[in-house]
């Protein structure tokens, strides 16, 4: 039995003839860079969530590069960022001259941890960037009100939970990205959405940021060679758009698929008391980018040979994230005296992500489980 962190081999054996022939006619027309593709796929998911703009652009991490740029932050602001989290969302902080405010992260959801915010803002405070890992949203309706209350930008990192869905407490409904005053997702192959190589988009409902971050994105022109602001070159190639536009029909049946695979890991996990499935808000659906347990008592403390152990027997595992941001060598200055993040320091030891895709079997699962629990 080969078991995959992530298998993209079957998931594009189920829809081979239309990727195929997607990126043949690519080929043909060899509109390589903007093509014709590119705008359909920004329409069609535009119209897939709910969102007035979704500008393509390189990767997700230029997304949150881009996104910081487009709302004018200058060298010296600060942005609110959760430590428990991947690189990319301190690195653009990092790389445009800001200032890190870093957060802890609640223990169930492993989003920032909303009471812990305030106490960080300052005058010079203008962005907070809430983080949906593993594919839950953060608690929305908590940080809209306090960037409200502090006149702060929300761009939310949405990299990892496209289609998710949150259920504000009026009884309205928004899709994760499509919730702040921007949002950004990555197309790299293993996320939800997964193109063959790299890609990103944005998202905003404010026609204004748009089209500043449709400049910004292509070198800050609207006219070419007519440059009026510093941009990038950060763009999706035509074939990735084309691949993401023959996925996005199947989207709703991927997420559909790993939410069923996360049950039956739920069920089949229910009685060992020293496992904590994965913690599902009232607030929020769960995409399931990744399935993370957290371990505690003795398998708390023997996590690594526990991977070992799986390991030996074909199961591969992931630990997301072993370390947080301010115990990266390159990002070690940012911490504070005064931070306490004990619930991330505990998380990096105690988290254990299962395989997790749209085409896992219900056998892999069980000899999954079954070693988990023999160990
Ligand atoms: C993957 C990811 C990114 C970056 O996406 P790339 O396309 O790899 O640049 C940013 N933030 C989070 C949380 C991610 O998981």
């Amino acid at each position: 039995m080969k078991i995959q962190m992530v298998d993209l081999r079957s998931q594009y054996e189920k829809i081979k003839t239309e990727i195929d022939t997607a990126i043949l006619e690519v080929i043909q027309s060899s509109a390589f860079i903007k093509g014709q593709k590119v705008n359909e796929f920004e329409i069609a998911l535009a119209t897939f969530l709910n969102v007035k703009h979704v500008i393509s652009c390189g990767n997700g991490t230029d997304a949150i590069q881009i996104a910081l740029m487009a709302l004018g932050l200058k060298a010296g602001d600060e942005v609110i960022i959760p430590t428990f989290t991947y690189v990319a969302t301190a690195e653009v902080v990092a790389l445009l001259g800001l200032k890190p405010l870093l957060v802890d992260v609640n223990p169930d959801t492993f989003c920032i941890d909303i009471c812990q915010i305030e106490a960080k803002i300052s005058p010079n405070t203008k962005a907070i960037i809430p983080v949906h890992l593993f594919g839950q949203c953060a608690n929305m309706e908590e940080i809209l009100l306090i960037a409200k209350k502090y006149y702060l930008f929300v761009v939310e990192d949405a990299a990892q939970a496209i289609g998710a869905q949150y259920t504000f407490k009026n009884g309205s409904t928004a899709f994760a990205g499509c919730i702040g005053d921007i949002g950004t997702t990555s197309f790299f192959p293993s996320k939800n959405l997964g193109c063959f190589g790299d890609g990103g988009a944005i998202m905003t409902n404010s026609d204004e940021l748009a089209e500043k971050i449709r400049m910004i994105c292509n070198h800050g022109q609207k006219v070419q060679y007519y440059h009026d602001c510093v941009g990038v070159n950060s763009r999706l190639d035509t074939i990735q758009a084309s691949i993401l536009l023959a996925k996005l029909p199947h989207l709703n049946s991927y997420t559909a698929a790993r939410q069923k695979a996360a049950n039956y890991y739920n069920e089949l996990l229910k009685d060992n008391g020293d496992i904590i499935c994965p913690f599902i808000g009232n607030n929020s659906t769960h995409v399931f980018h990744q399935y993370t347990i957290k371990l505690t008592g003795k398998l708390g403390s023997n996590r690594n040979l526990l991977k070992e152990f799986l390991k030996e027997r074909g199961i591969p595992t992931m630990v997301y994230y072993p370390l947080c941001v301010h115990q990266q060598r390159a990002y070690k200055n940012w911490y504070n005296e005064t931070d306490n993040f004990s619930i991330s320091n505990n998380l990096v030891n105690q988290v254990l992500s299962l395989p997790m895709h749209s085409n896992l079997l219900e056998t892999q699962q069980k000899y999954i489980v079954d070693n988990i629990l023999e160990f």
